[in-house]
């Protein structure tokens, strides 16, 4: 499964978050959270279509997509020399596939600041200086087996991965992250197996106070200005408030809450949409009286590679595909209505599935 970490100082917000994101009770009725470990939790991606979906078919079961989030606590400034916990949390970080960076950006006396004072760029770059080092170390490791083999063999691969190794470790030791070193497609193949952690997409979370929940404050404009060229995109989500919203029996009263402080969708919600759109991940629906659920595929994906998802016997043995638009399915009320209309498409192995799209996949086993 896809699996989203939470990084951050201690004190910033992130179990704060975390118990927001794992509250069942903020999920709709069909969409329960479970908690695989403490820090573990399975999110149901929320997407009212496949809510509109299973109101016209009516099936037996409801599946929405997942998403993985670990709370990962305890990283602190000497993490990469083993202080603390260090290397175990390094260590998890490098089986997420997308990093939620938390940064405080809430004033209270009541909570202690590990560093004395609020200053999420500070925060973020403590963080960051952590994770690049632990890079750093991963490069020079790898520098020291291939130079030998760059240097003096033949080998053209060996060569290009000592490049890359060399630039990486510029990037890094300069305070970079090595996200911002674009690879091409042999690049990517070739370093695939460093699992750099500072490579991996990021989110920022700017935790603030309730009155800050819609337009930010000077914290967030501070970190806005810090990421500006990173290219990062930036969340404003208040935890403490939406915790409590959180809380609240039902949907109709945590709406109402959220509209009270001034938002139309809980921060969860966003986050997770983000996250989505961080990893370039989009939905495609299957729908019937049995089952009415939701897959995940990257964006850009043709037929075949989507229908792998679902099982990797409807890849190899694809034949064509039919595809219903999702605004046809609930305009029409039926894939009957939606034949007549001639609104159903069969599609080839050619065809780049589109977020939203209905699919029923023909395959030989
Ligand atoms: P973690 O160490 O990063 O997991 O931080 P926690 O989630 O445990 O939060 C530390 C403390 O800050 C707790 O007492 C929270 O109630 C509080 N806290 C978290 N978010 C907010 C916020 O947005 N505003 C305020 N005032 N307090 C918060």
């Amino acid at each position: 499964a896809l699996q989203c970490g939470i990084v951050g100082l201690p004190n910033v917000g992130k179990s704060t978050l975390f118990n927001c994101l794992s509250n069942a009770k903020a999920q709709a009725a069909n969409f329960p959270f479970c908690t695989i470990e403490p820090n573990v939790g399975v999110i149901t991606v929320p997407d009212e279509r496949l809510i509109k979906l299973a109101d016209i078919d009516k099936p037996l079961k409801i599946v929405p997509a997942t998403v993985e989030i670990v709370d990962i606590a305890g990283l602190v400034k000497g993490a990469s020399k083993g202080e603390g916990l260090g290397n175990k949390f390094l260590a998890n970080i490098r089986d997420t596939d997308a990093i939620i960076h938390v940064l405080r950006c809430f004033d209270d006396e009541n909570v202690t600041h590990v560093d004395g004072s609020v200053d999420p760029v500070r925060d973020k770059e403590i963080i960051d200086a952590e994770l690049q080092l632990k890079d750093l170390e991963t490069v020079e490791t790898r520098i020291s087996r291939v130079e030998k083999m760059a240097k003096t063999g033949s080998d053209k691969s060996a060569k290009k991965l000592y490049e890359i190794l060399l630039e990486y470790k510029a990037l890094l030791q300069s305070g970079r992250s090595a996200r911002e070193l674009e690879l091409d497609e042999t690049g990517k193949a070739l370093c695939y197996d460093l699992h750099l952690l500072t490579v991996k997409p990021v989110l920022y979370v700017c935790n603030v106070d309730e009155a800050s929940a819609v337009n930010g404050n000077k914290y967030v404009d501070m970190v806005r200005e810090a990421v500006k060229n990173e290219g990062a995109q930036i969340l404003i989500v208040a935890a403490k408030t939406e915790a409590e919203i959180a809380e609240l029996e039902t949907y109709e009263e945590r709406q109402m809450f959220l509209e009270e402080v001034g938002l139309h969708e809980s921060g969860v919600s966003r986050l997770i949409k983000s996250a989505y759109a961080l990893l370039n991940l989009e939905t495609y629906f299957t729908t019937g009286k049995t089952e009415c659920r939701a897959w995940t595929y990257h964006k850009g994906s043709k037929a075949p590679q989507a229908a792998g998802v679902i099982h990797t016997d409807f890849e190899k043995g694809f034949i064509r595909a039919e595809v219903i638009k999702y605004a046809d399915y609930i305009a029409l009320g039926s894939e009957a209505a939606v034949k007549e209309a001639g609104k159903l498409a069969v599609e080839g192995k050619e065809y780049v599935v589109q977020d939203g799209d209905i699919m029923h996949f023909r395959f030989n086993v």
